[in-house]
């Protein structure tokens, strides 16, 4: 007789439930396999449970523990099925939920809320490897964990949502996550939300001060505002400007400037150039 259609969902509810239960236990012996109702089974170990569902085709598990007892976990199911684990659904972050995820994803669809995938990815521990090569990574792991936290939180992890906010309003916002000042946060706005608001950075005030069109130790929205009032508010441009920018400083205008050949030797004024 065919399963009724909410039966399934049902069933997986039911152990989503028991995967967010607690349950400590000794090392060595981390689970105890428990049958609850038709094809679904509830594994009690160590930190959050685990829920699996043998379906007609395959398993569905709900939450992976920690990384080290995972092998553990595909052992008990094998134990009730041979039916291969095709999905793994993470109800929580935390690592006695998601540990596992780290074995799973080799032969499991990995399935979670939006929410959950930001949370994880706000882990420091996890970007730090990842940045390894950019020098002080630990720090910017912080940072960049901060930021993902934030983009959570305020936009659920859409990018595209950040984007609809008003970008004074965006920009006043990360300027209150940790480790986010005016040249980050105007980064932001410029290049990941698409709003014309123009960075300023040392390069910005090395030349524009050699130009003569600046003193160079004026505040960073000073000298912002001196580029916006003169600039067409066009994110493009703004884009394109601070790239050219970069550009000219590392080929030309070096600390050491090299000002033959600089495209422009003729109109600059030179100041502050020994
Ligand atoms: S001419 Fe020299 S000082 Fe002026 S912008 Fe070019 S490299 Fe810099």
């Amino acid at each position: 007789m065919p399963r009724p259609a909410l039966a399934v969902p049902l069933l997986l509810l039911a152990a989503v439930a028991i995967a967010q239960e607690h349950h400590d236990r000794a090392a060595n012996d981390p689970f105890t396999l428990k049958p609850l109702a038709g094809n679904v089974y509830a594994l009690y170990g160590r930190g959050g449970n685990v829920g699996f569902y043998v379906g007609p085709d395959a398993v569905v598990v709900v939450d992976s523990q920690f990384k080290d007892l995972a092998p553990g976990i595909v052992e008990k199911i094998k134990s009730v099925t041979d039916k291969p684990i095709k999905y793994l659904v993470n109800t929580h972050h935390h690592g006695d939920h998601v540990g596992g995820n780290e074995v799973f994803r080799h032969f499991a669809v990995i399935i979670g809320h939006d929410n959950v995938r930001t949370r994880m990815l706000a882990s420091p521990a996890e970007i730090a490897p990842i940045i390894r090569s950019s020098g002080t990574f630990n720090v910017k792991a912080r940072r960049l964990a901060a930021f993902v936290d934030f983009l959570g939180r305020r936009y659920g992890g859409r990018v595209e949502k950040m984007a609809g906010e008003e970008p004074w309003e965006l920009r006043r916002q990360l300027l209150e996550v940790p480790g986010i000042g005016r040249e980050t946060a105007d980064c932001i706005v410029l290049y990941a939300a698409g709003h014309p608001l123009f960075v300023v950075d040392g390069y910005t005030r090395r030349i524009f001060s050699r130009l003569g069109m600046i003193r160079g130790d004026e505040s960073y929205d000073d000298v912002q505002l001196f580029f916006m009032r003169r600039l067409p508010g066009e994110t493009r441009l703004f884009n394109d400007y601070h790239a050219q920018i970069v550009g000219l400083a590392q080929q030309s205008c070096r600390a050491r400037p090299r000002c033959t050949g600089c495209p422009l030797d003729d109109l600059c004024p030179k100041r502050g150039v020994a």
